[in-house]
Parts: structure tokens; C-alpha cells; sequence
């Protein structure tokens, strides 16, 4: 007999998904694609990671997930503006775009620009979804066992073989 496995450590998860905020306004929709990750090893939002433990292949699961267990609690001393200028000229800058920055450290650390204004950027440690409680609505599609090597890394290689970003 073969076994029916669940979600749980070290498996690899197929679902589609929609997120919602409190409104009900799609913020991120998969079109009914498969996303996958590996569970256990934080590929997704630790909330949303709970609420898919021990769910099996088939289920529908409605996740509602609140900003601590997302993308955190919004920060206002993690927001600064700064002058046009201080981007590459020919950047083309949009709200809600990623930037990689990096520490005094040295360290890397993701920013996003939350706001423009004239020449003043506003640019914020905040994930665009932080302070918001996320309403997931998941369905599982798939779930193995994860490959030694992909728990090695800590994520999930495609199905064409290793690949690293
Ligand atoms: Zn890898």
C-alpha cells in the first residue's frame, strides 16, 4: 500500500492560491499555477506555513494569516525619503519596487519604494504587505518527499534539475 502524505518537514508542496486583504482585494493570485516550496525550511510566511500542516492533496484551506505571522508588523522608524538623485539615472523607479541595499555593515538588506513624490523617494525596510493580516484561499495540488539535496539547501530544485538564483 502506498502511503498518503501530508504536509509536513521536508516535503515538497504544490498549491495555487489567492491572497486577500481584509477587503477582499486580490493583493496576489497564482491563476490556478502551482507554486511549490519545501516545507519546514521558511519558503513561505510562517503563519501560512502552520495552517498548511497535516493537510493532504485535494484540500482547500482558507488561511487567514495575521502581519506578525506575514510580512511583520509595519515599522515607521524603517521608512526613510530620500532625493531622486541618490538612484542611478536612467532607474526606472516604481512604487512597490524591490531594491537591494545594503547595511553600514556590509550586510544585504531588501528595500522597497513605498512612495514618490516629485524628487523625494520615500524608500522602507517594510514589505509592501507588512501590517496587513493576509486571507489566503489554498489549494493543495501536490506533496512529496523532498530530495536529500533540496533539504541540504533549504529549497526546492525544478524539475529540469538544480538551479540557484
Ligand atoms: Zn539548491
Amino acid at each position: 500500500m502506498s502511503e498518503v502524505l501530508d504536509i509536513g518537514p521536508d516535503r515538497v508542496v504544490s498549491f495555487s492560491y489567492v491572497l486577500r486583504d481584509d477587503e477582499g482585494a486580490v493583493l496576489d493570485d497564482s491563476q490556478g499555477q502551482a507554486f511549490d516550496y519545501l516545507h519546514g525550511h521558511a519558503n513561505i510566511v510562517p503563519g501560512l506555513e502552520k495552517q498548511l500542516l497535516g493537510r493532504k492533496v485535494g484540500e482547500e484551506v482558507a488561511a487567514v494569516v495575521p502581519p506578525e505571522e506575514g510580512y511583520g508588523i509595519y515599522r515607521d522608524d524603517a521608512v526613510e525619503s530620500v532625493h531622486r538623485s541618490a538612484f542611478p539615472k536612467d532607474m526606472d523607479l516604481q512604487v512597490g519596487m524591490p531594491l537591494r541595499a545594503e547595511n553600514a555593515d556590509g550586510t544585504a538588506m531588501m528595500l522597497w519604494v513605498e512612495k514618490i513624490q516629485g524628487a523625494r523617494v520615500t524608500v522602507s525596510a517594510n514589505h509592501p504587505l507588512a501590517g496587513k493580516t493576509l486571507h489566503f484561499a489554498v489549494k493543495v495540488l501536490g506533496i512529496r518527499e523532498a530530495l536529500p539535496e533540496e533539504v541540504a539547501h533549504g529549497h526546492v530544485h525544478g524539475p529540469d534539475g538544480h538551479h540557484h538564483h
